[in-house]
C-alpha cells in the first residue's frame, strides 16, 4: 500500500517498525515529501516495474542535494530516474531511496544558449530552442527522455546526438560536490557518457546552438515526428530500441531474419512495426520483458554470432533476489 509521510505523527508511528523512514525524518520535517512503497510502473514508459521503497520528487537543486547528501551519510541506496523512458525496473522493485527528477524542469534561453534543468523534457527543450529560432536540437523532437537522461545516454536520432550541442553539464557528485563538466570532458560515445561511470547526478545542462530560421526548424521537427510515428509503435508502451546497434549490423532486420518479430512472452512482444522495440501488449511484467530480451540475445548469438548489448538500462531486484542497484 502506498503511504505518504508528511506529518511527524505518522513518522512516530513508524518508529516502531524501525525502518529506513527514520533515516529520512529530518528531510520530511523540512517539508520534503517522501512516499513509501510506490509502484514504479506508474512512471515507466513500459508500464512495468516493481515498487520504490521510498520515492521523492525533488523540486529544485537544494532539495536534490539534501536528498543525495542524506542517502550518502546514512548509506541508503540511491537511484536516480529521469523520465523512465529507457528503463526496465525488475518486478522486485528498488530498495532505498528513488528520486524522480521531472519536477526540476526549468528551461531558460540566453542568446544562443539554452539552459535546462535535468528533469525538463528534451522535447520541450528542443521546441523552446526552435521557438527562439535556434537550430541544432531538431533531432531530439521525439525523444521521450529528460535532459539528464539524454546526457547520461547521449541520446540521439536521425543523425543528431545530445553530445554535439552540449556546452556544459552541472552535476552533483555522489560525494556531495557541485561540479561543472565541459563537453569534451564527458567522454561521449554512442549511447555513452562519463556520467555512466561516475554516478554523478545531472542537475542542469547548457546547450549551445546556432541562429536559424524558426519556421524551417519547426518544419524539420514536425517532419521527424511524423516519420517516428510512421516507423515506431508509439501506440503501445515500450522503452524504445531495446538493443544497441552492433557495428556493421542493424538489430531489427536480424530479429526479423531470426524469425522473432512478433514473438511474445507474457504481455511483452517484439513489435510487428519495428522489431527492435519490445511493446507492452497489455499486462506485461518486467520479467516478461527480460525473458524476451534474453531469448532474442540467445537466438541472435546462435544465428549470427553477435552479442547484442541492451541500450535500455535494467535496474532493481528480481522478486526473489537481493537488490542489484544501479
Ligand atoms: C518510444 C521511445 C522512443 C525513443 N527514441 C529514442 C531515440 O530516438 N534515441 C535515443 O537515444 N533514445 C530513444 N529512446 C530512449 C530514451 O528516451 C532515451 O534514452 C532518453 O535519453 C532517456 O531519458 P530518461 O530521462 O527517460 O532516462 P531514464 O529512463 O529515466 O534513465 C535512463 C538512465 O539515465 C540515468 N539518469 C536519468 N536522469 C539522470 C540524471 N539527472 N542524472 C544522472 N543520471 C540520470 C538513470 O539513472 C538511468 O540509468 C526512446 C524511448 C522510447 C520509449
Amino acid at each position: 500500500m502506498m503511504k505518504q509521510f508528511t506529518e511527524w505523527g505518522k513518522i512516530e508511528k513508524d518508529r516502531i517498525k524501525g525502518v529506513l523512514i527514520l533515516e529520512l525524518v529530518d528531510l520530511i520535517k523540512e517539508g520534503i515529501e517522501i512516499k513509501e512503497q510506490v509502484p514504479l510502473s506508474k512512471y515507466t514508459y513500459t508500464k512495468t516495474g516493481g515498487p520504490a521503497e521510498y520515492l521523492a520528487f525533488p523540486q529544485n537543486q537544494a532539495e536534490l542535494k539534501k536528498l543525495v547528501d542524506t542517502a550518502r551519510l546514512k548509506q541508503i541506496p540511491l537511484t536516480i530516474i529521469g523520465n523512465a523512458s529507457n528503463l526496465i525496473i525488475r518486478d522486485g522493485g528498488i530498495d532505498g531511496l528513488v528520486l524522480i527528477l521531472t519536477r526540476m524542469k526549468q528551461i531558460v534561453v540566453e542568446g544562443n544558449c539554452v539552459m535546462a534543468e535535468a528533469g525538463a523534457h528534451i522535447v520541450d527543450t528542443a521546441f523552446t530552442a526552435a521557438r527562439h529560432g535556434l537550430t541544432g536540437m531538431e533531432f531530439a523532437a521525439g525523444i521521450p527522455g529528460s535532459v539528464g537522461g539524454a546526457v547520461f545516454m547521449n541520446a540521439g536520432a536521425y543523425g543528431g546526438e545530445t553530445s554535439t550541442v552540449i556546452q556544459s553539464v552541472k552535476v552533483l557528485t555522489r560525494s556531495g560536490e557541485i561540479k561543472e563538466y565541459s563537453q569534451n570532458e564527458l567522454q561521449f560515445a554512442y549511447r555513452h557518457s562519463l556520467i555512466q561511470e561516475t554516478g554523478d547526478v545531472v542537475i542542469s545542462t547548457t546547450f549551445i546552438l546556432q541562429a536559424g530560421d524558426k519556421n524551417k526548424i519547426l518544419a524539420v521537427m514536425n517532419y521527424l515526428n511524423a516519420l517516428r510515428k510512421y516507423k515506431q509503435p508509439l501506440e503501445y508502451p515500450s522503452c524504445g530500441s531495446v538493443f544497441k546497434r552492433p557495428v556493421g549490423h542493424y538489430v531489427g532486420p536480424m530479429i526479423i531474419e531470426a524469425g522473432l518479430q512478433g514473438k511474445q512472452v507474457g504481455g511483452a512482444q517484439s513489435s510487428l512495426k519495428h522489431a527492435g522495440f519490445i511493446v507492452n501488449k497489455g499486462g506485461a511484467t518486467a520479467t516478461d520483458y527480460l525473458k524476451l530480451i534474453h531469448l532474442i540475445q540467445a537466438k541472435i548469438k546462435q544465428q549470427f554470432g553477435i552479442d547484442l548489448q541492451t541500450e535500455v538500462r535494467i535496474i532493481g531486484k528480481s522478486p526473489e533476489s537481493p537488490n542489484t542497484g544501479q
